[in-house]
């Protein structure tokens, strides 16, 4: 599969339409995979959230005449980190990450844990622990530029696969994730919408608010707009995995009285079978 060259300007705006503090760009990587950049135009400083593969990155900080200055890693997975020495390399930007990872990331200048800031230009950024697709896997949510960065953990209509956690980690995790503000816009680590849209329109199926948003998906794809990029509000509508809580989700999948841990359980042993 050819690289796609071309990063995507994502303009965040709030109901003011006044642009956010920091410019976006998703980066297509490897077949699926986003990196993304994030640029606080008042200071000039740029980050990076995940390297699959340093030169589509590159390539876009060229395009933009951006400096990178650091770089944020999710998780350990190689399709999040393979291009993190090579970026580091070129360009000497400092790396952060999980410090529960460490023993299986590229070597940390910053080691983090819940709770934990990180600071770019005049932003600061929460370190959440979203443990569950791996343990260790963090989030990183910027309130003033309303972004969280979710990689693996809460995707656009779905949420990763359970490698290392239990679905009540992962649950735990999410319900972390859902209680953000309700404006933040979810920057997840890959294009699945497809295989997602099928399996929650399979257990989800008379939910009108799917049904609108998988129209408005095929728009924004045939727009080349980044599929991994949503706002939270339509994902608390219509992620099956988010609805895990709701008694309607619950009748639906046979579980009227189970608790909201169970059912998500039970989806997401679904969605692995699908
Ligand atoms: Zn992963
Ligand atoms: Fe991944």
């Amino acid at each position: 599969m050819s690289p796609i060259w071309r990063s995507l300007e994502v303009t965040v705006t709030d109901e003011s339409e006044k642009t956010m503090p920091f410019v976006l760009h998703a980066v297509p990587c490897l077949a699926d995979n986003y990196a993304y950049l994030i640029h606080d135009p008042a200071s000039g400083r740029t980050a990076v959230v995940d390297v699959p593969d340093a030169a589509p990155v590159q390539q876009a900080l060229t395009a933009q005449g951006w400096t990178l200055h650091d770089i944020l890693i999710t998780h350990h997975h190689n399709d999040h980190i393979d291009g993190v020495q090579d970026l580091r390399a070129a360009t000497g930007a400092a790396v952060w990450g999980a410090r529960k990872d460490s023993h299986r990331l590229p070597p940390l200048d910053h080691a983090l844990a819940e709770g934990d800031t990180v600071t770019i230009g005049k932003e600061q950024g929460r370190v959440l622990d979203v443990s569950g697709h791996t343990i260790g896997h963090i989030a990183f949510h910027f309130p003033d530029s309303r972004l969280a960065f979710t990689a693996d953990s809460l995707m656009a209509l779905g949420c990763g696969r359970l490698f290392e956690g239990t679905p009540e980690q992962m649950w735990s995790s999410l319900t972390k994730l859902m209680a953000l503000p309700d404006d933040t816009v979810i920057c997840s680590g890959h294009d699945y919408i497809k295989g997602n849209a099928s399996f929650a329109l399979s257990v989800d199926g008379d939910n009108p608010d799917l049904q609108a948003r998988i129209a408005q998906c095929k728009m924004d794809a045939e727009d080349g707009k980044p599929m991994a990029v949503v706002p939270l509000a339509l994902e608390r509508q219509t992620n099956p995995f988010l609805r895990a809580a709701d008694p309607r989700m619950k009748a639906k999948v046979g579980l009227p009285g189970a608790s909201d841990a169970e059912v998500f359980a039970h989806l997401r042993a679904l969605k692995d079978k699908f």
